[in-house]
């Protein structure tokens, strides 16, 4: 079971895949998390926070090599859910490449849905529970432009190959949760 969520900042894609990662029983792959690990605990912590601490993307190439080595692992062997990934009409190109050298293919693009008043409000509300660095105004304006500009072309890109599922996510997380695992169970 191998599942894409594509959706704006503070759309939930992380809330949904920890509980769909446990009812499943695949892996959860946050690339966001991915990267702040490696802010914190690498050599690349500097250049990363570069692009990720003011909401700007971390370079296509450093992502795809990061995911595709963490997707090589054992217990990525029966499905993952990618949370963040691909974020650009390059990384779904490279990650495409990637998958059909190995037979493998997608089985779900899950595009979550809000309005962006909703978001920044999630968002400004996570900032003061989580304190997470790029959620003040100023950066969360920036990363929901940068959205519109570059993962807003990739739902096109998996539309174009049916691949596209979207779900209203203005609803409760126990809601979006149901409708999701309807759609999973009845492969609509
Ligand atoms: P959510 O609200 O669901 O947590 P988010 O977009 O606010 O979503 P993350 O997905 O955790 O947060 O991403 C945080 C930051 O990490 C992004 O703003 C971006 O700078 C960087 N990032 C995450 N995924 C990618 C990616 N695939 N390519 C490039 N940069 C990425």
């Amino acid at each position: 079971m191998r599942i894409v969520f594509i959706g704006p900042p503070g759309s939930g894609k992380g809330t949904q895949c920890r509980r769909l990662s446990k009812h499943l029983g695949v892996p959860h792959l946050s690339t966001g998390e991915m990267l702040r690990w490696k802010r914190d605990n690498t050599h690349d912590g500097p250049m990363v926070a570069g692009f990720i601490d003011g909401g700007n993307l971390a370079p296509d190439q450093f992502v795809m090599s990061m995911v595709s080595c963490r997707i090589s692992e054992s217990d990525c062997r029966s499905g993952y859910l990618l949370d963040g990934f691909p974020r650009t009409v390059v990384q779904a190109e490279l990650f495409d490449t990637h998958l059909d050298q190995r037979n493998g293919q997608l089985d779900h693009v899950f595009q979550l849905v809000a309005s962006d008043d909703e978001l920044i409000r999630r968002m400004i509300r996570r900032s003061e529970l989580e304190g997470r660095v790029d959620d003040t105004p100023e950066t969360i304006a920036n990363r929901l432009s940068v959205y519109q500009a570059r993962t807003r072309p990739v739902i096109d890109y998996y539309a174009d190959r049916g691949l596209i599922r979207p779900i209203d996510a203005m609803q409760s997380a126990e809601t979006v949760f149901a409708n999701l695992l309807a759609m999973i169970e009845t492969n609509e």
